[in-house]
């Protein structure tokens, strides 16, 4: 364990002094390791280092590591997203939130559809980490939310869900909502935005994308990015590339 972590500490410190990467800029990235195993994600860590702010660990690699990536990915240097969106009763999600928070992650996810209570008990307990609110899936669509007893369209019900969300951090949401969010809530509510595309990437199954510049001017504050990252030939020349167009925009 002491070699994996001196390996991802001597990656993150050979690219401390890269001039190209711009503090600012980098803080607003958010890698997904969406991989299947912590071999995986080391590698990318090894591979973009410090180019990158904050690393997101989700579902998949957190249900196959546990908390053992965290503390690896943390001791690397880089903070951690955990992304468990969480949505169960409120006390079940507040002691689940405290755990989260006692391994040191620097944002979680729950889901706000499991409503206030649970909202504010997940905030109660949650220490020095920031709670996003997770309003619809960029997956569901107006039928979706119908079938499950919703009649409201989409960009209504995600205004309707991020104002449970206004006591927490910020809200997960797609780059087309930033624009009513912003223009409905303060600053102080973080948007943090998926489905982030630069012109040179493959959308894969991402469908309401914009580029990591646009969903920036727009008004997010932080953008999840994955496969035109970790898919890329060379994974730290892609990110170089994303905050070179973020700084020149
Ligand atoms: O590879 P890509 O850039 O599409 O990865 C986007 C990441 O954001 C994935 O980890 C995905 O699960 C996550 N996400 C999303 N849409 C949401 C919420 C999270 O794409 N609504």
């Amino acid at each position: 364990m002491w070699r994996n972590k001196l390996i991802l500490a001597c990656a993150r410190i050979s690219t401390i002094h890269c001039e190209s990467v711009q503090n600012s800029a980098k803080d607003k990235i958010i890698l997904a390791l969406d991989v299947p195993s912590a071999e995986h994600a080391r590698r990318l860590i090894e591979l973009v280092g410090d180019r990158v702010g904050i690393y997101k660990i989700g579902l998949q690699l957190f249900t196959q590591c546990g908390p053992a990536i965290v503390r690896e990915v943390q001791a690397s240097g880089a903070k951690v997203f955990l992304d468990l969106k969480l949505h169960d009763i409120p006390n079940t999600v507040a002691h689940a939130v405290e755990a989260a928070a006692s391994l040191g992650v620097h944002m979680l996810t729950i889901h706000l559809s499991g409503g206030r209570e649970m909202a504010e008990a997940a905030q109660s307990r949650s220490g020095q980490t920031l709670i996003l609110g997770v309003t619809v899936l960029t997956s569901s669509n107006d039928e979706t939310l119908r079938e499950t007893g919703i009649q409201s369209p989409v960009e209504e019900q995600v205004l309707r869900l991020a104002g449970i969300a206004k006591d927490l951090a910020g809200v997960v949401c797609s780059p087309l909502e930033i624009a009513p969010l912003r223009e409905k809530f303060s600053r102080s509510l973080r948007l943090v935005t998926p489905g982030v595309r630069p012109t040179w990437a493959a959308a894969g199954d991402q469908k309401r994308i914009l580029t990591p510049a646009q969903a920036l001017q727009a008004g997010a504050d932080y953008l999840v990015i994955g496969r035109p990252i970790t898919a890329a030939p060379d994974p730290a020349q892609a990110a170089e590339r994303i905050l070179e167009e973020i700084n020149a925009a």
